[in-house]
């Protein structure tokens, strides 16, 4: 079946985001001859709409006003989008603006929504949305009988759209009045290659015991080179204060999907795996061969890290 699909897009840096690019690509994998249209929203989202590839129409509006994520005024634009794009699927990120909007778009158009989804795959007409519950340890799947189908995804989920940006612009309003006033804004204290962005993520847990053993996880994610590797945390860990809190993966924190994932002395606690279960593969270092990590990890290494990870900052120095 074709099927008319609406990204609700995300600007950064003037662009349309990576995530927004993924869902796009997912968006032409699915619309089976139908429509992909985009949302952009904000300063520079006319200009924006030429770079969003995979898209053929873009709803835009450039009110810098929406640069400051209020949802009462991206739900109005949203609904237009929806309505102006005869939209049957909604694809928004698994983000802070689509953890808002998706839900709240759901209930005002008197649908449904599938949050924080990890695959929407077509199975014989019928688009199939799979998210993991029980604290990430088993999957489930589920179809949408109200139409527009929402679904929130995850990062990383679909490969980035390829082709040409949107050959139709429709303007949309400007950001109306809201009952929501942002009084502040704090910008989270993050440098270098971020957990959500990196190939590789090495993590470490309660088990490191202090803050000193932190030292160690950045050295191997240096030595694995830091154009690529990023240091996370477990909540124990960063409870510990051995991390701060945007390293945190997991349920409360954040959830990742890299090439390799380096677990060192953390338990595997569902609420963790919740945040990197969908990394294509885990390494868990744990000195307890009954750790639950090793039932998620593809290779795992018995011992204690403090042996254990000097030698593998060896031997990635020598790669
Ligand atoms: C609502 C809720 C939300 C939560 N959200 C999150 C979340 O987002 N992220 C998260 O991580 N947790 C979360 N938690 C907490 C979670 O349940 C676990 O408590 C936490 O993940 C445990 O962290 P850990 O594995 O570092 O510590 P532990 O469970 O204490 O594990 C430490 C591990 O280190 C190993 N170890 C100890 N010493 C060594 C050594 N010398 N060498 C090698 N291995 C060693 C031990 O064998 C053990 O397996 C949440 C909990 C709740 C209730």
């Amino acid at each position: 079946m074709a099927n008319n699909i609406l990204v609700v897009g995300e600007l950064e840096g003037g662009a349309p985001s990576p995530t927004t690019l993924e869902l796009l690509g997912g968006a032409q994998g699915l619309a089976a001859g139908g429509a992909v249209s985009v949302m952009l929203l904000g300063a520079g989202a006319s200009g924006a709409a030429a770079q969003a590839a995979g898209a053929a129409k873009a709803f835009v509006s450039d009110d810098a006003a929406y640069d400051t994520f209020n949802g009462e005024q991206w739900l109005t634009a949203a609904q237009s989008a929806v309505e102006q794009s005869g939209a049957n699927v909604v694809l928004v990120a698994q983000s802070v603006v689509g953890r808002e909007v998706g839900p709240r778009l759901a209930s005002r158009l008197n649908t449904a929504v599938a949050m924080d989804c990890v695959s929407v795959a077509d199975a014989g007409g019928t688009l199939q949305f799979t998210r993991p519950c029980y604290g990430g340890n088993a999957l489930a799947t589920y179809t949408i009988a109200t139409s527009p189908a929402i679904a929130t995804v995850r990062a990383k989920s679909f490969e980035p759209a390829s082709g040409g940006g949107a050959g139709e612009v429709v303007q949309l309003a400007g950001a109306g009045a809201s009952r929501v006033a942002v009084l502040g804004k704090e910008k989270a204290e993050a440098t270098g290659l971020q957990i959500q962005d990196a190939k590789v993520v090495v993590s470490g847990g309660r088990g490191l015991g202090a803050p000193e053993g932190f030292q160690q996880i950045e050295a191997l994610a240096s030595a694995i080179g830091s154009d690529k590797a990023a240091v996370g945390a477990s909540r124990a860990a960063v409870d510990l204060g051995c991390s701060p809190p945007s390293q945190q993966v997991g349920l409360t924190g954040k959830v990742v999907t890299p090439d390799l994932y380096i677990a060192v002395a953390i338990s595997g606690a569902s609420q963790h795996m919740a945040g990197c279960s969908g990394s294509k593969v885990i390494v868990a270092v744990n000195r307890d061969k009954d750790a639950n990590i090793f039932s998620f990890a593809k290779y795992g290494i018995v011992g204690d890290w403090k042996a254990v990870v000097p030698a593998l900052i060896e031997e990635f120095k020598k790669v």
